[in-house]
């Protein structure tokens, strides 16, 4: 593994593939009959770990993964991991001899790519498994709906090329109230129909993601196709109108220590820029933790973190490697040393990746990403 950037053993990030696991079952219960799961470990798994997560989620029945660049497939292989691996960000042409070789599905919208990859493929004297990547309303990558139907005639005479599915990707899934979603489905699953209909089997087809899963848009695609599955196998929520649609278990916990406790006498300035001032005597906890260990910034004086049990609130602004929190009304009154939980549960208590994100006014992706890329990780389950 590789060294993570914060030396303090009081600060302990966790990973917990029991709980990945019972994520998996929970939303495969929510699929349509004969619906396979891509388990999505792009970013290194969401900050969890792209190895350990990608062997346990195979061992937990995935019928496929999806990474988002070559160099995570390719590692994904040397690690003896086999079967479907789709890259979601698709390939340059200069990289199609080695994708081809790796047994990579890159999903792609440009010819050329598709070109390239037909030519690794006759030089390889193997097929090439490939993906057309549609832009049903994202408006991100992918090629227009009204290009699907001759292009998929184009990459059909394409020697070597073994195109496996359609794929788009909606902007507002996990919201039942989502207008967009039923725009961008409808628009999926007429060109589905109509590339079938002309012959094109298209069986790896995918089209939700976790939002789509909690949250199935009228037209989903029916089996066979793939359900792309990456924050609600974390324990996030890809939107929080969905929330109660699966019982989600948090696999990331982070915890540290009291690095000092003391009282503050009423009008101190707590932190850089004084954003927090006393109002009365207040003991005040010290936690070793701060923006340069993934600890968002933004969620100075806003946050909370359980000390005891209890949630302390975050006081003035985060700092590169320290946050003050305040433990007015927590009793006993802590002391140095004491746990302190920043993700995850503390007796019945909790704080989830996606309420940490509200704090710090983003979401539970990004909460994930940075702390697992700033902590060396620990894996139990
Ligand atoms: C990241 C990603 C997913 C997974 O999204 P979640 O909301 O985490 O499930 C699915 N499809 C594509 C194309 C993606 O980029």
């Amino acid at each position: 593994m590789s060294p993570r950037l914060t030396p303090n053993p009081d600060n302990r990030l966790s990973v917990d593939l029991a709980a990945l696991e019972a994520n998996l079952a929970a939303c495969r219960a929510l699929l349509s009959p004969g619906m396979r799961v891509a388990g999505v470990v792009k970013a290194d798994a969401y900050g969890h770990g792209l190895l350990p997560v990608a062997r346990r989620l195979k061992a937990a029945g995935v019928e496929a993964l999806a990474v988002g660049v070559a160099s995570e497939g390719r590692r994904l292989r040397r690690e003896g991991i086999a079967g479907e691996i789709f890259l979601l960000m698709g390939a340059r042409p200069e990289q199609a001899p080695q994708v081809v070789a790796d047994g990579l599905t890159p999903v792609c919208a440009d010819l050329a790519v598709f070109q390239a990859l037909s030519a690794a493929a006759q030089s390889l004297g193997r097929p090439a498994t490939c993906q057309l990547k549609v832009d049903t309303g994202m408006s991100r990558l992918g090629v227009a709906p009204d290009q699907v139907l001759d292009l998929l005639d184009r990459l059909a005479a394409l020697p070597g090329l073994r195109l496996t599915g359609l794929v788009s990707h909606l902007a507002t899934a996990g919201d039942p109230a989502s207008d967009q979603a039923r725009r961008q489905s409808a628009i999926f699953a007429e060109l589905l129909g109509a590339a079938r209909a002309k012959g094109h089997v298209l069986a790896d087809s995918s089209l939700v993601g976790s939002g789509g899963a909690l949250v199935p848009p009228p037209a989903s695609p029916a089996a066979p196709a793939y359900a792309r599955l990456g924050i609600v196998l974390y324990g996030g929520l890809p939107d929080p109108a969905a929330t109660g649609r699966a019982t989600l278990r948090g696999v990331m916990s982070y915890r540290s220590r009291l690095l000092a406790v003391r009282r503050a006498r009423a009008g101190a300035a707590v932190s850089y820029g004084a954003t927090w001032i006393a109002p009365r005597d207040t003991w005040l906890g010290v936690v070793p933790v701060g923006y340069s260990d993934g600890y968002p910034r933004a969620a100075s004086n806003r946050a909370a973190m359980l000390v005891g049990g209890r949630l302390a609130p975050v006081r003035g602004r985060v700092c590169m490697n320290l946050t003050v929190i305040d433990l007015e009304g927590i009793e006993p009154l802590p002391r140095v040393g004491d746990e302190v939980v920043l993700l995850g549960n503390q007796g019945q208590a909790a704080i989830s990746a996606d309420q940490l994100g509200d704090w710090a006014g983003t979401i539970s992706y990004e909460i994930t990403c940075a702390l697992g890329a700033a902590n060396r990780r620990h894996y139990q389950g």
